[in-house]
């Protein structure tokens, strides 16, 4: 017998559906996307990614009007069920990072991922929600011959790079973890958080910035734009016509026809 399937995410397991974090912008939502819409800037998908577009934008310059739709509501999607886990790093190993990228690249991006460890952190500070913020590191550890191949290259590429990366031995792993792994990388930019909870808390800053929501409203399709005139998005009871469209719906691009696996600068 296979276990019943959870829709909702596990971080507020206890909350009734009305206090969940999303709910945070209940007050906010209009509903549907319905009829004709217009907006300086739209962004499709209440994730981490289109909830952080939409704050900084209304951040920056107060009197854009911008709205976010989602299929169905900020944090539905995986930014409301991730583990929570807040560290540095890049893609591909540090080591592969410097083949592909070459050392200076390959340190540029490991440090801009500790930056953004420390803008998250601030945001939540920003935001006025501890979003169950705990520092304290992390550990990246193997248990496997070929394990600890891959960690002895990652170290000596950080040590090469000049970046603090301390390597633990199986005695300091069960020092602080008490758990039996051969060795480790300690990453100390580091710490866990409650991504639903820090999703609902952008999701009600952009609220009270006047951001306006539409919830249960899929994107089918759109009609880009070009310099004269606006996008145009197209669901299934009404448009939204936008000077600019942000589309962060994850993995849900390629559905619609947008470029998957692109990295843009
Ligand atoms: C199980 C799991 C564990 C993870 N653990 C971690 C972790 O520990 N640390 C970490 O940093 N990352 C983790 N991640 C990755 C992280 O959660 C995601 O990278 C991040 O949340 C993606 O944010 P997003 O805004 O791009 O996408 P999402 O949060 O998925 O948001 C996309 C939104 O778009 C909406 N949408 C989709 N299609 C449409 C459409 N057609 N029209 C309108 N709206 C649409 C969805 O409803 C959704 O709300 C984990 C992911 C998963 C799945």
């Amino acid at each position: 017998m296979t276990a019943p399937v959870r829709e909702e995410p596990c971080w507020a397991p206890d909350a009734s559906p009305e206090d969940r974090p999303h709910r945070a912008t209940t007050g906010a939502s209009s509903g549907r996307v319905t009829g004709g819409l217009t907006a300086d800037v739209a962004v499709v998908g209440a994730g981490l990614a289109g909830l952080s577009t939409a704050y900084h934008l209304i951040e920056r310059d107060p009197s854009l009007d911008v709205v976010v739709v989602d299929a169905r509501h900020p944090a539905a999607g995986a930014s409301g069920r991730g583990t929570g886990l807040l560290g540095p790093r890049v893609g591909p190993s540090i080591d592969r990072a410097a083949r592909r990228y070459g050392p200076s690249m390959a340190r540029d991006m490991y440090l801009a991922s500790v930056t953004a460890v420390e803008r998250v952190v601030a945001l939540t500070e920003e935001l006025g929600a501890p979003c169950g913020l705990r520092g304290g590191g992390q550990i990246v550890a193997t248990r496997t011959a070929s394990g600890l191949a891959s960690l002895a290259r990652q170290a000596r590429t950080y040590q090469a790079l000049g970046l603090d990366v301390p390597v633990l031995s199986a005695a300091d792993i069960r020092e602080r973890l008490d758990v039996p792994y051969h060795a480790g990388l300690f990453h100390r930019s580091a710490g866990t958080l409650d991504p639903a909870a820090l999703s609902g808390a952008l999701a009600a800053a952009c609220a009270a910035k006047g951001v306006r929501f539409h919830d249960d409203s899929p994107l089918r399709g759109l009609r880009p734009g070009d310099g004269g005139t606006p996008t145009e998005l197209l669901f299934p009871s009404g448009t939204l016509r936008a000077r600019k469209a942000v589309l962060a719906v994850n993995a849900a691009a390629g559905p619609l026809g947008l470029p998957v696996g692109t990295v843009l600068p």
